[in-house]
């Protein structure tokens, strides 16, 4: 009848925490040994190569069989400060202009401590850390001209535009009759099948939205790209004509998504075109603003941006131009009850009370996204705006740029150099050229190029291809950046270019 193990007083009882006072101190003075190491790493950055390649011999021993026995955290921490830490991505430091990852912040570093420290269940619930989420939204809802609407802080800025999508699926789906949580996009036995649903992007809409289509069951197809203009804005008068067409064809158009920043060359569709558009016909207006919502913080910056504030649903990064550490992003939802209705689901185990820890509605946050237990991302959100300020952020999204335009000046100004794309907000596209040299020729000069400078550290920009040419890329949302690491980047650019030149002669 009884459990002997319930009595049993020899169990050697575990635990992950430290077993005594003097445990706690030991780990304690590791604890502040890891926070120095790390402080002092950022402190240097600017003394480091901008990236370096991990060697064989640490490759080798970070290939280990599973640690079924602990070595103890001294000597694990030992090994991350010898194998990882010296060789990272690059993006922490003030030459890394590549694709699109921001730099992090000391303070974003400590929160991301403390919101682990507590281990907030963020699904929901009755606690400060839900009430800190809740504000933060709030603000970010302000900030971006859409004040009171519902949100989520998410992983990145595809699962925040992938949700604000799902939300105008459903959303579109419901004013048609049809239930999509309920019947998905199938077509049922003895049913009529239903007009395909669709929905309008331009060509330069990042790669979020093909996978979102595939995951929500739309599938690619119904991903309708729409040209660009020679600016790389969608050509608003082609989306008209495509979406009349589609109609004649028996398609349902239900959303239109505008660019705020491309990833390409950073350019802005006419996002007030789009809104009037959406609004004639009844569409939702779903902005991907990743990197360039954050443009609407700025007096300066934020016409480029205009129209953003009549989208029904935006999604934005904190880990890019924000600096805040990965991840975090937001999707902000104008209509809070379309939100929820995407999303809830009322499970028993998740009843709410009249008090306690289930007071009020108990899982809102789950109820607005696929994750329910979350971690407590608010809290970087939270305590970089209030240390910092927000006008601080503004100032720093007008100076990467600023930045930018004086980059461009230095390609504009230098025969050897040419830009390939006009640069409107952070995004500089641009090559080494030589006078005669063919396309083909200067896209294997440039990617070469490209590869010398990245390894031997001087600064990581990326790539892409504009027009059909290999462009070199620089995107900027760096708060480490100064304006000399722009002119060594520029000069690097011609030197390396002209070395390769000069060995190609010699070959
Ligand atoms: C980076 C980016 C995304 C995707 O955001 P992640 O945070 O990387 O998931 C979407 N759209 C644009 C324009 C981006 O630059």
């Amino acid at each position: 009848m009884t459990n002997p193990t319930l009595h049993s007083t020899s169990l050697t009882e575990l635990s992950f925490d430290p077993a005594s006072a003097d445990e706690w101190m030991a780990f304690g003075a590791l604890g502040h040994r890891m926070l120095d190491d790390m402080l002092a790493y950022l402190a240097s950055l600017p003394e480091r190569p901008a990236w370096r390649d991990v060697p064989h011999d640490v490759r080798a021993a970070l290939d280990e069989a599973v640690p079924l026995d602990g070595m103890g955290a001294d000597a694990a921490y030992a090994q991350f400060a010898q194998h990882v830490l010296p060789y990272p991505n690059g993006n922490l430091h003030p030459r890394f202009f590549g694709w699109v990852q921001g730099n992090g912040t000391p303070l974003g570093m400590m929160s991301d401590m403390l919101a682990a420290g507590l281990n907030a269940h963020l699904g929901g619930f009755n606690h400060a850390p839900a009430i800190v989420e809740r504000q933060t939204i709030a603000w970010l809802a302000a900030l971006m001209g859409m004040p009171g609407a519902s949100g989520l802080l998410v992983t990145g800025g595809t699962m925040a535009n992938t949700l604000g999508l799902a939300v105008a699926r459903h959303a579109q789906a419901s004013r048609r009759g049809r239930d999509v949580r309920r019947d998905g996009l199938q077509c049922w036995p003895g049913e009529p099948a239903e007009s395909p649903l669709v929905f309008y992007g331009s060509s330069e809409t990042h790669g979020w939205a093909r996978k979102a289509a595939e995951w929500l069951g739309l599938g690619d197809r119904a991903f309708r790209r729409v040209p660009v203009d020679r600016e790389f804005r969608i050509d608003a008068a082609a989306l008209d004509g495509i979406m009349t067409e589609d109609r004649a064809a028996g398609l349902t158009p239900f959303c239109i998504i505008g660019t705020a920043g491309t990833v390409n060359t950073g350019a802005t569709d006419d996002l007030n075109a789009l809104a009037t558009l959406a609004e004639r016909d009844g569409l939702w207006f779903h902005v991907d603003g990743a990197f360039g919502a954050l443009a609407y913080l700025s007096d300066a910056l934020r016409p480029q941006v205009a129209g953003m504030e009549r989208a029904d649903s935006v999604g934005f990064d904190l880990h890019k131009w924000g600096s805040l550490p990965f991840e975090c992003a937001c999707v902000l939802v104008r209509d809070g009850a379309a939100h929820h209705d995407a999303f809830r689901t009322n499970a028993t185990y998740l009843a709410t009370s009249a008090r306690g820890v289930t007071a009020g509605s108990a899982t809102y946050f789950a109820d607005r996204g696929l994750d329910l237990t979350r971690g407590f991302k608010a809290l970087k959100v939270w305590m970089s705006f209030k240390a910092d300020g927000v006008n601080k952020l503004a100032r720093l999204v007008e100076q990467n740029v600023a930045q930018c335009a004086y980059l461009a000046s230095l390609i504009d100004a230098h025969e050897e150099m040419e830009l390939l794309a006009p640069v409107p907000l952070n995004i500089v596209c641009f090559r080494y050229r030589v006078p005669g040299a063919s396309d083909t020729e200067l896209d294997a000069l440039n990617t070469e190029l490209l590869t010398r400078i990245q390894e031997r550290g001087i600064a990581v920009p990326s790539s892409t291809i504009i027009d059909g040419r290999f462009a070199l890329r620089v995107a900027n949302v760096n708060h480490r950046s100064k304006t000399a690491d722009f002119t060594m980047l520029a000069e690097s650019v011609v030197t390396i270019g002209r070395e390769i030149v000069a060995e190609r002669h010699t070959k």
